[in-house]
């Protein structure tokens, strides 16, 4: 089965190729091409939904085009080889699933093709059902392949079920537990600030770039991850619930009171150490809570996997962290994580999902749904 993915829920537009081998029902990425409008909303401190959805509409057919060439010269030749489209119908921005779930349903129409409405949140957990991905000819520096491998040291082997998911974005902090494909639950999840979305508040607060989370993790790597000790609110409850609002709310009185100022040059040059040490600090506190709440919930549910997802997964602090922890103290259950590449968002993670939720609608009944959660109608 082959399934062309699109996804548009955000600031990407992504479509990708994604195959099942029809005896192991293993899935490869065929093709996976990714245009984001990112650096126009690095200024801005956030996206900015208007100039978001602008972009997508340049971008959806040449990207779509792109990703199907893999398939043939032209696109009635490569949809013949299609069997579905799977697109992203929810959550997220409102003029950005139209772009994606209008082009969708367009293409359903002309190549008469079904379509599997798919849940974004769900897209980053099936990252983890994809096989490592070599093609699209881009070869990792030296020292990213070694990186990369040593993460990924296990081979690509089934996942066992019961599952427990921990999906980290820029949006979400969910801990899902699925006893198989059919029976998913969410057994916990943050009470304000998602785990992303205090990695890029407290950039802000920093004068890091938006999204700050990959710069934090890199200046972290110099720091001192205890030169701070920050709050970590609801370390010790007895449910499996986050909340992250409190730490960026330290920072911003630590900030106030040591009267830090990262936005002139000059003081940060001369602080460059007190930066890494703020960010060693913070990291070390998000992966803290992350970990020690993923780890409960695992004993207590007894699961055989635990699988990350979503574009916080993308940390290496924080994957060595839970790979290790896991090692230690649950030796029985495996340890998934996608690549790197699969974590952010991308169109491949939606046809994941299509292939085991494989509920195909008549493309005059795919709307958008902005809030949707982890409703698995
Ligand atoms: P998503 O919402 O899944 O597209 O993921 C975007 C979020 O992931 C943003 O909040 C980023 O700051 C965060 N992010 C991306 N890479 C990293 C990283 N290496 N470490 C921490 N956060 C990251
Ligand atoms: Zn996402």
């Amino acid at each position: 089965m082959t399934i062309l993915g699109i996804e548009t829920s955000c600031d990407e537009t992504a479509a990708a190729v994604v195959t099942s081998d029809p005896k192991t029902k293993k899935l490869s990425v065929i093709s996976s091409v990714i245009s984001s409008s990112l650096p126009l909303h690095a200024t801005t401190g956030g996206i900015i939904p208007e100039i978001a959805a602008r972009e997508q509409v340049k971008y959806i057919q040449p990207v779509i085009l792109r990703a199907l060439s893999i398939l043939g010269d032209n696109l009635s030749t490569a949809m013949s080889k299609v069997d579905a489209i799977a697109v992203t119908y929810g959550p997220g921005l409102i003029g950005s699933l139209l772009v994606g779930v209008e082009t969708a349903r367009t293409l359903a129409f002309l190549s008469q093709k079904p379509i599997i409405p798919v849940n974004h949140l769900f897209g980053h957990i099936y990252a983890n059902w994809l096989k490592p991905q070599r093609a699209q000819g881009k070869e990792r520096s030296g020292d990213e392949k070694n990186k990369h491998y040593a993460l990924n040291a296990k081979p690509y082997t089934e996942i066992h079920f019961p599952v427990l998911a921990l999906v980290v974005s820029g949006g979400h902090t969910d801990l899902v537990l699925m006893k198989s494909h059919e029976d998913i639950k969410v057994i916990g999840g943050t009470r304000d600030d998602a785990a992303g979305e205090a990695f890029d508040k407290i950039g802000r607060l920093l004068n890091i770039p938006y999204p700050a989370g990959q710069m934090i993790a890199s200046l972290a790597e110099r720091g001192d991850p205890k030169a701070f000790i920050l709050p970590r609110p609801m370390i010790g409850s007895q449910d499996f619930d986050f909340s992250f609002s409190g730490l960026k709310t330290s920072v911003m009185n630590l900030a106030r009171t040591q009267k830090w100022n990262f936005s002139d040059p000059l003081y940060a040059e001369k602080n460059s150490q007190l930066l890494s040490d703020i960010c060693a600090s913070v990291q070390y506190t998000i992966i803290n809570v992350l970990t020690k709440k993923t780890i409960k919930a695992a004993k207590t549910h007894q699961v055989r996997s635990i699988i990350l997802g979503g574009g916080v997964a993308a940390n290496t602090m924080l994957n060595l962290t839970l790979k290790q922890m896991i090692e230690e103290l649950l030796p029985k259950t495996s340890f998934f994580v996608p690549e790197k590449e699969l974590c952010t968002d991308n169109a491949a993670m939606i046809a994941a999902a299509g292939f085991f939720h494989d509920k195909n609608v008549p493309w005059q009944n795919v709307t958008c749904d902005p809030e949707l959660y982890y409703n698995l109608t």
